[in-house]
């Protein structure tokens, strides 16, 4: 059994991880930081998605374990690639899904149809206990609405506009979100490129 713990308390990540990594191989594990009993907080400083996925992955690995963490976000083209790395917190201080899209909309307000383009991006990184690491991207790209549009989803998937489904992604099934989202695409990566990196690493 391949033991992996995913750099998070999310269920929800760890169990989408879990369906990925199946497929490779029944004989694999994926433990939380709160199975191995870690309660630090992890403090996500890094200046690219790159930087804090590696940082989140290096805790485990720094504790024996081969360690796994994701970090995403929106880069819209109109703001010089922000949100970004400060997705999760836009709107400042107690920030929420809701109050991050209403300044998304506040920033935009001028900017007109044809220069609202945007994406969604992820960085996976898998960290070695030996000190060694690879890293994997997915990317989907789309625009910003003027308005809210869908139910489903979280965070900025309201106002994502992706073209080829003609819906936002907050309009899209769970199945079709996992099929073209930026996550989807680098755990789809992660999961072809493992088998090859383990061996590099002498793990069986
Ligand atoms: P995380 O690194 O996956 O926790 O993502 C950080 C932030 O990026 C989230 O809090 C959301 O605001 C935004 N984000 C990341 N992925 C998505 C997505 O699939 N849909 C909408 N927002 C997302």
């Amino acid at each position: 059994m391949i033991k992996f713990v995913l750099a998070s308390r999310n269920r929800k990540k760890i169990r989408e991880l879990e369906t990925f990594l199946k497929e490779i191989s029944s004989d694999i594990q994926i433990l939380s930081l709160d199975d191995i009993g870690y309660t630090d907080e992890i403090v996500e400083d890094g200046a690219t998605f790159a930087e804090n996925s590696l940082i989140k992955a290096s805790v485990p690995a720094r504790l024996g374990y081969i360690g796994i963490a994701d970090d995403s976000g929106l880069e819209v083209d109109a703001l010089d690639g922000a949100p970004g790395v400060y997705s999760a917190r836009y709107s400042g201080e107690g920030a929420t899904d809701e109050k991050n899209n209403q300044k998304l909309l506040c920033e935009l307000e001028n900017v007109t149809d044809n220069k609202r383009g945007a994406r969604f991006r992820t960085v996976i990184t898998c960290a070695f206990p030996d000190g060694g690491y690879f890293q994997v991207n997915g990317v989907c790209e789309g625009r910003i609405l003027r308005e809210p549009d869908g139910d489903g989803g979280f965070g900025y998937d309201p106002l994502f506009y992706y073209e080829p489904l003609s819906k936002t992604f907050a309009a899209l099934t769970s199945e079709e979100k996992n099929q073209v989202s930026h996550r989807g695409k680098a755990m789809r990566t992660l999961a072809k490129e493992l088998p090859s990196e383990l061996l590099k690493h002498n793990i069986k």
